[in-house]
C-alpha cells in the first residue's frame, strides 16, 4: 500500500506518496500512542466532516494530548488532501500520533504529529455486500471503560479486531461480531451493528465501544420514518428473536446481515428503506444534512 502514486498531507504539507515515511522508533507504533479517523467524500463533499474531525480531537484529549492543528485546519488538510489527489469519492484517513522523540512509557517529550490519507475504497465488504455478510463470533470482548479508553477511536482498541476479524474470516466469514465484557451484543470490528424486532430496530447501547457517526446518522433516519430504535443491552440468546440486521460504519455504510454464527437472516423492508435514505442523504450538500440532523 505504500508503493503507489498520490499525495499525503502529512504536518501541514501534501508529500508524495511514497516519501511518507516514518522513524521506526516513533512511540505510536511502539505504545499505540494513536488516534485515527475513518471518513467518506461523496460527490467531493466528506459527508459529517465537522463531527469526524471533533471526534479526532477528543480522541487525542482521552489519551491525554491535544492535536497542534485546530478545527478549521484539520477539516481543511482533508479537503486538500482529496484534492490533490484528484478523487470525489474516496475514503480518508486522518491519523494522529506521538512521534519517536522520546521512546518509554512516559512520552512527555514527544511531538504530536498529524497526517491525513485518502483513496478509493467502495466499501468495506465490497461485493458481498449486497447479499448480505455472514459474521463469525469473537473470542476477544469490548473491555470495560475503565480498562481501555473505549470512548475514543485510538490504534490500541484494534489490535483485538484484527484478531477476531482474523478468526472469523479463518472460518470463511466476513467479519465478527464481539460480545461486551460483560456478555452482551457489542458491535463489529469496524462497524455497529442494529436488529429489527416487531417493526422496531434495536441497537446495543455503545457504554464500552465506538457510539458510530454512522450509528446515530441512521438512528435520525429510522425516527425520521417513524421508527422507533430502542438502545439496550441486547443478551446473545436473543439474536434467534431478530428478523433483520445490519450494520453501520463509515467504510460499511449500511450493509444487511445475512448470517451470525448458525443463525440466518433476511435483509428486509426496514433494512432497505434506512439504506436508501442513508444513500440519499451522504449525497446532499453538508448545509442540506445539517439542516436534516437538526
Ligand atoms: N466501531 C468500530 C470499532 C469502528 O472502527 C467503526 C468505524 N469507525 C465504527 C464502529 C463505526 O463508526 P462510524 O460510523 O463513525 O464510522
Amino acid at each position: 500500500f505504500d508503493d503507489r502514486d498520490g499525495f499525503i498531507w502529512w504536518d501541514g504539507k501534501l508529500i508524495p506518496w511514497r516519501e511518507a515515511k516514518l522513524h521506526v522508533l516513533s512511540h505510536g507504533l511502539h505504545y499505540a500512542s494513536a488516534v485515527f479517523e475513518g471518513e467518506r467524500s461523496y460527490g467531493g463533499n466528506i459527508f459529517k466532516l465537522d463531527a469526524h474531525t471533533d471526534r479526532l480531537i477528543e480522541s487525542g484529549r482521552i489519551l491525554g494530548f491535544e492535536i497542534p492543528f485546530t478545527r478549521e485546519q484539520i477539516n481543511q488538510a482533508c479537503v486538500d488532501v482529496l484534492k490533490a489527489n484528484n478523487l470525489t469519492d474516496a475514503y480518508l484517513r486522518p491519523l494522529a500520533w506521538r512521534g519517536a522523540e522520546q521512546l518509554s512509557v512516559s512520552a512527555q517529550q514527544t511531538k504530536i504529529h498529524l497526517m491525513v490519507a485518502c483513496w478509493e475504497w467502495p466499501n468495506l465488504f465490497g461485493a458481498d455486500r449486497m447479499k448480505g455478510v455472514r459474521l463469525g463470533l469473537a473470542d476477544w470482548r469490548r473491555p470495560h471503560p475503565q480498562t481501555a479508553p473505549t470512548a475514543a477511536k485510538a490504534a490500541g482498541l484494534y489490535m483485538i479486531g484484527t484478531m477476531s476479524k482474523h478468526k472469523a474470516e479463518a472460518e470463511g466469514f466476513n467479519d465478527a461480531l464481539m460480545y461486551t465484557w460483560d456478555g452482551f451484543v457489542g458491535e463489529v470490528t469496524g462497524a455497529n451493528i442494529f436488529f429489527v424486532l416487531d417493526g422496531k430496530l434495536h441497537t446495543p447501547k455503545p457504554d464500552c465501544f465506538l457510539d458510530g457517526i454512522t450509528r446515530k446518522t441512521v438512528i435520525q433516519l429510522a425516527k425520521a420514518r417513524g421508527i422507533e430504535v430502542v438502545e439496550r443491552h441486547i443478551l446473545p440468546e436473543e439474536l434467534p428473536n431478530f428478523g433483520e440486521a445490519f450494520v453501520t460504519g463509515t467504510a460499511a455504510e449500511i450493509t444487511p446481515v445475512r448470517q451470525i454464527g448458525e443463525l440466518h437472516f433476511e435483509p428486509s423492508t426496514i433494512t432497505e428503506t434506512l439504506k436508501s435514505d442513508y444513500e440519499a442523504l451522504v449525497l446532499m450538500s453538508p448545509e442540506e444534512v445539517e439542516k436534516r440532523a437538526a
